[in-house]
């Protein structure tokens, strides 16, 4: 881990307007510091309805790492990413890579549940991102893959359709990006598995290079 690398992208998010950010400066930045703090903010009004808060798991040194939306019911109440069916599905598709679940690094842009399972509002993920992109700046994988638009609109600050951009490799910050479909919509819309299969081979492909 590259302490002063972690350190200049964090001063770059607060260019970026991401404000009152929680890092306080100290001489080394970790996943486990930046865990602690994210378990104790209350930087959006999700911190007064969730159960937990959801950080992510996995290898903190994963090659790959996968990005959701947010944490769902069964995630709240366990304070675990992708542990309902979705979760299945994506360890299905983590296997159709090669990989186990403990191999990779799996979160989301929000770390707490919006009430519901809506979507995340837009004021919630500009508070939420700055916790994402210093996991993703202490892990520096290979390659992301983000699963869904609003985790691929946020790394990418876009506004596009899942649909136009899945399968297409693009870069964040210097790291490869395959934005593919989300697993929950994949349980909905079955005719797309396939589509989500040929990006997981993409991923196999490409992290065999390395
Ligand atoms: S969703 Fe993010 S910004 Fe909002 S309280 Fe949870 S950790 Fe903080």
């Amino acid at each position: 881990m590259d302490a002063n690398k972690a350190r200049r992208f964090l001063e770059a998010l607060k260019g970026m307007g991401i404000e009152g950010y929680f890092f306080e400066r100290k001489d080394e930045l970790t996943l486990a510091m930046v865990q602690r703090e994210v378990k104790a903010c209350t930087q959006c009004p999700l911190s007064r309805t969730r159960k937990s808060v959801v950080f992510g798991e996995g290898n903190a040194r994963a090659d790959l790492v996968f990005v959701g939306e947010a944490p769902g019911e069964e995630e709240d109440a366990q304070g675990r990413p992708f542990v309902g069916r979705a979760g299945k599905f994506l360890d299905q598709m983590i296997q159709r890579i090669g990989l186990l679940r403990k191999d990779v690094f799996i979160c989301n842009v929000l770390k707490c549940r919006p009430p519901n399972n809506r979507d995340p509002d837009p004021a919630e993920v500009d508070m939420c991102k700055g916790y994402l992109f210093t996991q993703l700046q202490l892990i520096r994988p290979k390659v992301i893959c983000t699963l869904g638009r609003h985790a691929y609109n946020t790394l990418m600050n876009a506004d596009a359709r899942i649909t136009k951009i899945r399968g297409q490799f693009t870069e964040f910050n210097g790291i490869k990006l395959l934005p593919t479909y989300h697993p929950s919509f994949l349980l909905r819309n079955e005719e797309r598995v396939k589509e989500a299969l040929e990006d997981m081979e993409k991923l196999r492909e490409i992290l065999k290079k390395w």
